[in-house]
Order: C-alpha cells, then structure tokens, then sequence
C-alpha cells in the first residue's frame, strides 16, 4: 500500500531504546554519519541509564575512565584514574550536548512492544503511554542493570527499621549514627561499605561468599596533568591504549579456566589478602573457595581495611529470615538494626527479549528467547530483522570496558543501515544457520572458561549456560564485526523478492569498515 507524504515524513529512519552509554553512543555516531532521522527513547528523565540510577554512596567504575570512555572523547577532567558515578554521569552529559544528541531524545517514555510489518518493512512501536511509532529499524540499547535484584528473606515485611536497594538509592535514609546491615559482597557491596563505614554506627556485613579482591591502583589526576591532557589529547589516546592492551594481555587469566592461568592471579590475591588482614580467622572468612574470575574480580583497597575496623563485623553464618528488630542468622543470633541495605545486585535478563517484539509471521522474541536469548554477533537474531541489540547475548565484558564492545556493535549496525537505505531494503534478516554457527561457537568456547567452573554468578543463566560474556578478547570480537558482511544475511528487496548482495554492497560494508579503523 502506498503511503502518503505525511505519514513517510513521520517514519524514522532508527529508533533506539535506551540512552545509556550504548544507546547514547549510536546516537553520536548516526549524527556523524549524517543520520538525523532517528530517535532515542528513554524511560528516565535524563541520560545517563545505569550511570544515572545508580547513586549510593561509593557507586563507581572499575574499569579505568581512559577506558571507561567513548574512544572518540577523550576526556582531560577525571579526578581520579578510576572515576566516581558522579563524574561518569557528568561525562555522558557533556557528551550528549557536545554532539547535539538531546534534541533526538525522547525521555520518560517506555517501549512497551514492537510489531514488524512485512509488507511495510517497518517496526510499529508503541509505548507505555499507548502512542505508536514507526522506524524502519530498531537498536535496543537498554543494557544489564537496570532492576534491581531483591533477594527475598522470611519476615522481611516485619523489619521496623529502613531498607534500601542499592540500584535505586534512597537518600532519604539517615544512615549517621545507626546501626546497618549490609547484605551482599559483590562489586556494589566492595563500594558502598567503605563510603558509609566511618559514617555509621556499627556495621554487619553478611558475607555468603567470599570473592578473589585485586587492590584498586587508583590516584588523584592533578590540574598539572589535567591541563597536559587538554593540550595534548594524544596523551590519552596513549594512556587508553595502555590499558586496553593490558586489559586484553590479561584477558585469558580472567576468562579461561585452566589452571595454568589460576595460579598466578590466585597467589597474589591472596597475598595481597594476607598483607592487609593479620587475623587468620578473618582471613579465613575471606579466603575465596572458587576459580579466579569465576565470579567477577574485585578491585578494592578498602574493603579488607573497612573489615578490620572496630566496629564492622563480617557475618559469614547464612541469613535465616528478617525479624521486627533486624537480621537473624543460622546460628540463632538476632543482629539488631536500623537500616538493611541490599547490595544484592540486579535481575539480569537470560531469557526473553528486552522489548516485546513480534517479527516475521507474528513470531514472538519472547518465546524464540523462552530458553535463553542468543544472536548472532550478541546483535542480530533470525527472523526480526532490521533489529538489533546493543550489548546483547554473549557481548558483556568479562575483562574490560562495555564501551569497547558496544562501539564496535554500533560500527555495525550503521553498515547495516546504509545498506537497507542504499538498496531501499525493506528487511534484512540474519540466516539462521549463520546465527546458529556463531552460537554454537559461543557455547563451545564458553566451556572452556572459567566461568563454568562452578560457582554461582549473575554471567549463568539458571540452567548454567554463559549467554552473558563474551568468551574471548575484546580485538577478536572487534574484527569479527569490523565489516557487515551482506552475505550472511537475507536481503528483502523494495518489492517484496528476495535479492542478492551485489559487489558494490560488499565494496561500500567494506569501505565503511576500513573508514571506522
Ligand atoms: P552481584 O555481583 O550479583 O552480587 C550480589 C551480592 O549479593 C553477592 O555477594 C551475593 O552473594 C549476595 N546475595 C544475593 N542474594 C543473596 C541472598 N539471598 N543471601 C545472601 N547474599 C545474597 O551484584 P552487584 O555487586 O550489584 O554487581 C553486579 C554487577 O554489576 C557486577 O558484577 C558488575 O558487572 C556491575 N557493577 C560494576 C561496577 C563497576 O565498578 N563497574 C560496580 C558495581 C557493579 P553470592 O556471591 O553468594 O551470590
């Protein structure tokens, strides 16, 4: 059916969820790529999405901000090596005006659902607010924190006193002089304990596993160093370099799971451990019983000196429910308590799809993802096409920075965009045994690392399958999505027919390729 003026004026030519360092990011590099007719939509009022949110006390990066940081931003005004939520926060929004992305956003707006019409070539997306949209492709940019995981304990609807989840911080909560528990001991935990320690007045810190702890080498960036970088952007460019490429080189001591690789991180995390606590009996409460980088790795210098002070106590006996006056153990001791906070971390999608998408013949995402989310690249799935995700199964960083993966996906989408637009395609779809091939892949070599080696994280799925992290280095990953390769997806021509891809798509994916280098 031809469509009027007005209503092809109206169609977008990408809608993006989320505006998130992802979904932000693809919103700069549309722009430098000449794409005005998108739009990002968000559920929150600003920038920013986990960065954002997330606001208690300690909340920070431990990936360094020369590589936390879109690589074409460099950025002269960090404070410290290792930036502070406030600080990332800031970054985003300085990027988002300098690269005049605010217009494009749309905020407190929530994607409810999106239908692909195949005779139209189009994604009819609508939101929470019963309004419809339409783009002709969609990049879901919505990231793994956002919904704050509470664990759920027998008579926590008694406790008199104040609770608060990390990843949605109430500052209204007065934490001076009271007494608080704080449940968890994961990289939130390692982070919020030390920022309120001196605050309160007494501390219990309960403990179900003990995690493998690297010191955090952070430092203070002096004006000095502040106004060299400013001057001389190569300077970070270097200092980015650096760290990526120490990041890679020790990659496979984070990722595989042989033992060859276990010894070295094991020992000097223990004896780091063993510098800082002199207590066996807290030593031994600290001491890991699992592979190194089978959860994630913490990088703290405070946690081990907060476990020593007067008035912290690490409870290592299980919870066994929440009472009126506070948390009592297994051991039938009842911790009286003010304020319980959960730094028990957030529920991370395995299955489903992040928006409700119906796709080719009315398939439904949801139901192809019942089992476990997979697609190709971690970005396109068969049988939606023209949608991709960013940061999506199989593409979460293990070893280094999102940025570094969610920048090279968003190369690739905008291939992909120019060739739909080039070709007037009205779909292009992955080929499911391309898709197949690739998860395949990602399930085999995730066998082989340690992330399966036996403990419980958030990287499983319930069934024990890695559909999280990317089981490799982030420059492999880089060069498998370098170039969009036409070949491997099926083509929908302005006609409805099926095509092929021609030399010159393979010439221009190429070309755009070598540019992004
Ligand atoms: P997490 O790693 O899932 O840790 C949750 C903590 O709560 C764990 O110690 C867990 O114990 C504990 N817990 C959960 N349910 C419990 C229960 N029923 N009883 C007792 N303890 C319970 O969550 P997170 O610390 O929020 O971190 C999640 C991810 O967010 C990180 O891995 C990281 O990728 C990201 N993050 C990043 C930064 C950063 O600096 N870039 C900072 C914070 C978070 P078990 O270990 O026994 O399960």
């Amino acid at each position: 059916m031809a469509r009027s003026k007005k209503e092809a004026q109206n169609i977008l030519e990408v809608a993006i969820v989320g505006a998130g360092v992802s979904g932000l990011g693809m919103g700069i590099q549309l722009l430098k790529a000449g794409e005005t007719n998108f739009k990002i939509f968000d559920k929150g009022h600003d920038v920013g999405g986990t960065w954002r949110d997330n606001t208690y006390p300690g909340c920070g990066c431990d990936v360094k901000s020369s590589l936390y940081s879109y690589s074409f931003e460099p950025w002269a005004e960090w404070s410290n090596s290792y930036a502070k939520q406030g600080e990332i926060y800031k970054y985003l929004r300085h990027c988002a005006t300098k690269y005049g992305v605010y217009p494009y956003i749309q905020f407190n707006t929530s994607i409810t659902g999106s239908v692909f019409d195949e005779q139209a070539g189009l994604w009819n997306i609508t939101t929470a607010d019963g309004k419809t949209i339409q783009a002709r492709n969609v990049v879901t940019a919505v990231g793994p924190f956002s919904a704050p995981k509470v664990a759920e304990f027998k008579g926590a609807e008694k406790f008199k006193g104040k609770t608060v989840h990390t990843a949605a911080w109430d500052h209204s909560v007065e934490l001076e002089g009271k007494r608080v528990g704080l449940i968890g001991t994961g990289a939130t935990a390692v982070q919020v304990g030390p920022a309120i320690a001196d605050k309160v007045k007494n501390l219990v810190v309960f403990q179900r596993t003990a995690n493998w702890i690297m010191p955090r080498p952070d430092r203070n960036i002096e004006e000095a160093e502040k106004a060299l970088n400013r001057k001389t952007p190569l300077n970070m460019k270097m200092n980015r370099l650096g760290v990526y490429w120490f990041n890679e080189l020790t990659a496979p001591f984070l990722i595989l799971k042989y033992d060859m690789f276990k010894a070295q991180p094991e020992k000097m995390s223990s004896s780091y451990l063993a510098r800082k606590v002199k207590d066996p009996e807290l030593r031994k409460k600290l001491t890991p019983t699992f592979k190194f980088g089978c959860k994630r790795v913490l990088v703290s210098s405070d946690w081990y000196p907060t476990m020593q002070k007067e008035h912290v106590h690490l409870e290592t006996n299980a919870i066994d429910c929440i009472t009126e006056k506070g948390i009592r153990t297994a051991d039938g001791v009842e911790h009286e308590l003010d304020v319980i906070i959960y730094a028990t971390g957030y529920e991370v999608r395995h299955t489903g799809s992040p928006i409700d998408a119906k796709g080719i013949g009315g398939a439904s995402l949801n139901e192809k993802w019942k089992e476990g989310s997979e697609a190709y690249q971690g970005i396109s799935t068969a049988g939606f096409p023209n949608l991709y995700f960013l940061v999506g199964p199989f593409t979460g960083p293990g070893h280094t920075s999102v940025i570094a993966y969610a920048e090279a996906q968003i190369g690739y989408v905008i291939q992909a965009i120019k060739l739909r637009q080039k070709r007037k395609l009205k779909a292009i779809s992955v080929k499911p045994e391309v898709e197949k091939k690739f998860v395949d892949t990602m399930d085999f070599r995730s066998d082989h690392t340690v992330w399966k080696s036996g403990c419980a994280s958030w990287y499983l799925s319930p069934n024990g399958r890695n559909n999280t992290l990317y089981p490799g280095l982030n420059a492999e990953y880089r060069m498998r999505v370098a170039r969009f390769n036409p070949a491997e997806y099926v083509l929908t021509g302005p006609n409805g027919k099926i095509v092929k891809p021609t030399m010159t798509d393979h010439v221009s994916t190429g070309l755009m390729a070598l540019k992004a280098a």
